[in-house]
């Protein structure tokens, strides 16, 4: 019931240097952040050889998003809108884990965030519960396969149940202060599409729920977790949260936090040590039995015996294997796909993109231009810097041999001086266009990593109206890990493009897009604000009383600002068009056993091959509980050649439409509903059904 970091990683404010001697005393059950063939084989001798019952350890780490071949941050995989591709880059990131000792990944993350301030909206698929539960149960059945007892697979971990994404302020590890409803509604979905889809642990969140800390919170792990949704893997404390519920101010003692986490049906303690040392008093003492010890023990035993560790401890640590199968070439020709389709193309006025190959000069600029770490992007497992493809190199293998091309990096990602602009001014200024590569570093996101502004940091916004000064065309390239407040660079610079972190095969991929290679297609799973004020900024908000009217000052909006996002969400553009028309519903009314067929036809009106991303919603107008303006309700992809036109097809049930009421029911109630097609939450065609009784 004891998981204890190694040395080898830190992602936690606390270590332990005694763990090695813990291993051979049988105290520990499992390591995490130790990973490698050799390593693992190593610390798994430790424990068969000198514990008492010679158990084999269970490795742990956090996969997030690949193992050593890194895909996209998961917001930018999630604007791939593709479960099924983000399901592959998983399994990948397991196969490449699995043969370097592990077991074990604390993924999928998939916690709603609505609060670009939160440095760990990086980590999940972004604002919206069907999406996300979509990519959630992919992600598990990536990392899982069908059968545990493969080689090839590690278990996931569902991460941080719950509503972590929901801290006050976008500040980390800060309060959550939510009403069950909108738990129930918009939050929990992601987590109970990870449990149905068979994943085998379960990671509470940091935070609070109603007043309790999730590792001791019975309402979210015995009476959801256990109960309603039957899960019988088992739950492992984030890093130091047993211990943590001390200074929260729920328990006076360790002692009475490890009562309260094992009362909780929380199996194991990630780090705090607490189940270790106070476990055996709390059962002399009656606090806990016997019984709840087994029953802990024996859900991650089960799970042991499904990895096959008691048929082979060692079967994982396969030296021969890790070779073969890290960073092999067919892992990075998906990376490059995936990279490639969760880019999303903001901007692009009069077609300045994409650019031609044989251009005869090319100025490249920015701190993120030549930069090989930061694509790596934060929770890189063991992932390199010096396996990465920077976008100048990208560029330079695309581009015609007859390009010239300059590169300046102008600034630091976070500096003030504007000792590099003179340079990079003045080849802009010599060049036929230019594409300047912006934003976060790899450790201004992800946890810990919270932020009050959302700009573009340090000097590079001055950077690039420098750049723009010179007249040449500006191609903005944007690397970041959330929704940055770009409204100048959306008013002023022609073309934008948003990379997130792209991972190991960034440049190669970014070039593909930049040069025609690839027509982009990722849209976002974000909002993007216009500015930090609006925060928190989310398509399926409520009406209110008194929607926004420009005309009326009492109605709810600022005096400052306008209402709507920067960028809405599921906006995404193309370097071809696309008309959607004839949204045709199967019936204007059905009743409770029945199911809706919706269609639309979407035609791609430009010049080039491309794919469309059909998003359908629905409005509930009238609910025993207010209902958001609209809902994600389904989507589809559609790649069309140019002139050409295919239908979507959605089916709505009953089901679909269902919410916790008034009375915490998760029921359908009869009556009017819209029903909205198009690109993005904004740009929308409308129908309507009503649901009878
Ligand atoms: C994070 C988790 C992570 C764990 C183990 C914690 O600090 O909140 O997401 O899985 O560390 O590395």
């Amino acid at each position: 019931m004891t998981l204890f970091t190694s040395s080898l990683a830190k992602t936690g404010p606390t270590m332990r240097s005694n763990y090695k001697k813990l291993i051979k005393q049988g105290r520990v059950g499992a390591v995490f952040n130790a990973y490698g063939a050799n390593f693992t084989r190593k610390l798994q001798k430790m424990a068969v050889n000198n514990s008492r019952l010679g158990i084999p350890l269970l490795f742990g780490y956090d996969v997030i998003h690949g193992f050593r071949t890194i895909f996209p941050v998961p917001l930018g995989e999630a604007a791939t809108w593709n479960p099924h591709l983000i399901g592959q880059a998983d399994s990948i990131a397991a196969r490449e884990a699995s043969a370097a000792g592990l077991q074990w990944t604390f993924a999928p993350m998939v916690d709603i965030a609505r609060d670009p301030r939160w440095g760990r909206i990086v980590e999940g698929a972004g604002e919206d519960p069907y999406l996300g539960s979509k990519i959630a149960a992919s992600a598990v059945h990536g990392f899982q396969g069908q059968n545990l007892g493969s080689l090839h697979t590690v278990m996931a971990c569902v991460k941080h149940y719950a509503a972590y994404g929901a801290v006050i302020g976008g500040r980390d590890y800060n309060t959550v202060n939510m009403s069950k409803r909108l738990l129930r509604n918009v939050y929990l979905p992601p987590y109970k599409a990870a449990v149905k889809a068979g994943v085998g642990s379960v990671m509470p969140a940091l935070t609070e729920f109603d007043g309790v800390p999730s590792s001791g919170n019975k309402f979210l792990l015995n009476k959801i977790l256990r109960n309603e949704w039957n899960f019988n893997g088992f739950v492992v404390t984030d890093y130091t949260a047993i211990p943590e519920m001390v200074t929260a101010g729920i328990a006076k003692n360790n002692k009475q936090a490890a009562a309260l986490a094992l009362n909780a049906n929380v199996d194991m303690d990630m780090q705090g040590g607490v189940y270790l040392k106070e476990l055996p008093k709390l059962i002399k003492e009656g606090k806990v039995s016997e019984a709840q010890i087994n029953q802990a023990v024996r859900r991650i035993l089960r799970m042991k015996f499904k990895l096959g560790l008691f048929k082979d401890p060692y079967r994982y640590c396969n030296r021969q294997r890790q070779k073969k199968e890290v960073l092999s070439k067919s892992n990075k020709q998906k990376e490059r796909e995936v990279a490639k389709k969760s880019f999303v193309l903001l901007k692009n006025k009069n077609s300045l993109l994409p650019l031609k190959k044989n251009i005869k000069k090319l100025a490249v600029i920015g701190p993120l231009a030549n930069d090989k770490e930061d694509l790596l992007g934060p929770w890189s497992g063991a992932g390199r810097k010096q396996d990465n493809i920077t976008v100048l190199q990208g560029i330079k293998e695309a581009v015609s041999p007859s390009t010239d091309i300059k590169y300046a990096r102008g600034t630091g990602i976070r500096d003030s001086s504007t000792a590099g602009f003179a340079k990079a001014e003045k080849i802009a200024r010599q060049s036929d266009a230019a594409v300047v590569v912006l934003g976060e570093s790899r450790d201004m996101s992800g946890e810990a990593a919270s932020r009050a502004h959302l700009d573009i940091p340090g000097n590079q916004p001055a950077l690039l109206k420098a750049i723009k000064k010179t007249g040449t065309p500006v191609i903005l390239v944007l690397m970041n890990g959330r929704p940055l407040t770009i409204s100048w660079a959306n008013k002023h610079i022609p073309a934008i493009l948003e990379t997130w972190f792209p991972g190991t095969e960034g440049g190669p991929a970014i070039s593909d897009v930049l040069f025609g290679d690839y027509n982009p297609s990722g849209r976002l799973t974000v909002t993007f604000p216009r500015t930090v004020g609006q925060v928190p900024l989310y398509y399926d908000h409520k009406n209110t009383g008194r929607p926004m009217n420009p005309n009326n000052k009492y109605t709810s909006k600022y005096i400052d600002i306008k209402n709507t996002p920067l960028y809405p969400f599921g906006y995404g553009l193309s370097y071809t068009t696309f008309h959607y028309h004839d949204l045709k519903l199967s019936a204007d009314s059905i009743g409770m056993g029945d199911s809706l067929r919706v269609s639309v036809e979407v035609t791609n009106t430009g010049q080039r091959k491309g794919e469309a991303t059909a998003e359908l919603y629905i409005r509930d107008l009238t609910g025993s509980v207010t209902r958001p303006v609209k809902e994600l309700k389904g989507f589809q992809k559609l790649e069309l050649q140019p002139g050409e036109t295919k239908k979507a097809h959605f089916i709505i049930t009953p089901k679909k439409l269902s919410f916790y009421n008034i009375n915490m029911k998760d029921v359908e109630e009869p009556g009017k509903f819209n029903v909205f097609v198009g690109k993005n939450a904004r740009n929308v065609i409308k129908s309507h059904f009503t649901l009878t009784k």
